[in-house]
């Protein structure tokens, strides 16, 4: 069966890392569809196309001249078309898009041409077609993905080609305009052709050797994870663990189609393995499969006695985020106390209201604010049949002692969220690390 390898920018920096590309998809021949980011970094210091482009779009707008920043453009595609010997006139592709860009062209075409041209080269060098994102990604007059028109428009398209590159990242409006999706949305592409295409696996080629169990920033050398759940990722992903763009699952997760995190530089890894589910425990000792962390929040509680008793308090306490506009995060409660944590942005300038509106609508005995709070995720399948998790996790932060400031384990006993102050993050995620797996 049919395969997807997208790749994103640094796999595609230079001419060097184009030939990898070039091997990985040459030695599988299952490799049908290719789908590429624009070029990003070949070191620490350099830029990416994408915000090259950004930057050529923001002096194009203030009317300023944006002929050095695509004089570094063109330098990093001629690089790579001349190291490679390639025909594509990327020059004159490159004057067009420049001209437009001068002549008050979108945000969204702009920052799209990363991928373009890099998809055009990339075509030429694999001997693939190249089909243009725009003509089977589809987004509705409002800006919203339009999953089922991409879907029947794509499969259709792919179906009578033998192997294709469909650049990341863009697609296009009702009226043929070009949308792009958020920063690394070449992922979401990636996962739309694999649906499409109906293939067996969706290979995301990137620069690491997929997902670690923490943040490798904060817990040195800590073990990868070969194999997790779309669910699992999902929780770890909304904590920002990221490797993989957050909306990328969904389109491969209506059919189950595995994602493999691999590595261009280290092309025999096996990487990590995300999958729909997996049948049977996990092994044992395999009771948490990552741990992620954010800074951020804050948590608002209010303590009224016999609160269990008084019909609909719940409603009207969430009703008076809703009537300010604020996203709620979690809702740890008590008998007679309830929180919520929200993220400290959504509530900026809005506290005072928000507090004055609690204490006239609901006269809670106490009402409390705590700034500065990071939620931490432990997330594992393994933990809703397993004794003793709950246990081990709080006796590592109480070993490092370290306060908790809530406890939140949703239904489906997948993860348990604690939130802790924030000078404390890094600390708990190192104990708990220690606990599950420095045996
Ligand atoms: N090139 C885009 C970015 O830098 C999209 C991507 O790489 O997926 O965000």
């Amino acid at each position: 069966m049919a395969k997807v390898a997208k790749f994103g920018g640094s796999s595609l920096a230079d001419a060097a890392q184009f030939q990898k590309v070039a091997q990985i998809v040459k030695r599988d021949p299952a490799i049908r569809f290719v789908v590429p980011s624009a070029p990003g970094k070949r070191d620490k210091n350099d830029e990416k196309v994408t915000d090259l482009l950004y930057k050529s779009y923001a002096l194009a707008c203030a009317g300023q001249d944006t002929g050095e920043v695509f004089d570094k453009i063109r330098a990093r595609y001629e690089d790579i078309r001349s190291s490679l010997n390639l025909k594509t006139d990327i020059i004159s592709e490159i004057g067009v898009i420049r001209e437009r860009v001068d002549a008050g062209a979108t945000i969204e075409y702009t920052a799209s041409r990363g991928e373009y041209l890099n998809g055009l080269l990339l075509a030429e060098f694999l001997g693939f077609e190249f089909v243009d994102a725009a003509e089977v990604v589809f987004f509705t007059v409002e800006g919203v993905l339009d999953a089922e028109k991409t879907n029947h428009v794509m499969s259709k398209k792919l179906a009578k080609i033998g192997h294709a590159v469909i650049p990341g990242f863009y697609g296009s409006r009702p009226d043929g305009s070009i949308q792009t999706f958020s920063r690394g949305g070449s992922d979401i592409t990636g996962s739309l052709v694999a649906r499409a295409a109906s293939v067996s696996i969706y290979e995301n080629w990137t620069d690491v050797s997929g997902f670690k169990v923490a943040d490798p920033r904060i817990v040195e050398n800590a073990k990868t994870i070969r194999t997790i759940t779309y669910k699992e990722l999902r929780e770890l992903s909304y904590m920002g663990a990221a490797v993989l763009h957050q909306d990328a699952v969904f389109p491969v997760q209506i059919s189950g189609i595995p994602i493999n995190i691999r590595n261009t530089n280290e092309p025999d890894d096996p990487g990590t393995m995300i999958v729909s589910h997996l049948n049977g425990a996990p092994a044992k000792g395999d009771t948490i499969t990552g741990i992620a962390g954010h800074k951020g929040y804050c948590v608002i509680t209010i303590e009224k006695s016999r609160m269990n008793n008084e019909l609909g308090i719940g409603r009207r306490f969430l009703e008076i985020f809703e009537r300010h506009n604020i996203l709620f995060e979690h809702l740890p409660s008590g008998v007679d106390t309830m929180s919520v944590v929200i993220a400290e942005k959504a509530i900026r300038g809005k506290l005072e209201s928000v507090m004055n509106s609690i204490q006239e609508e609901l006269q809670p005995e106490t009402m409390d604010f705590i700034p500065n709070v990071a939620l931490l995720a432990v997330v594992g399948r393994g933990m809703a049949r397993s004794v003793g998790t709950a246990a081990k996790l709080f006796a590592a932060l109480a070993q490092a002692h370290i306060n908790i400031r809530t406890i939140d384990q949703g239904s489906s006993e997948i993860s348990i969220i604690v939130g802790v102050d924030e000078e404390n993050l890094e600390r708990s995620i190192s104990a708990i690390y220690g606990a599950f797996f420095s045996a």
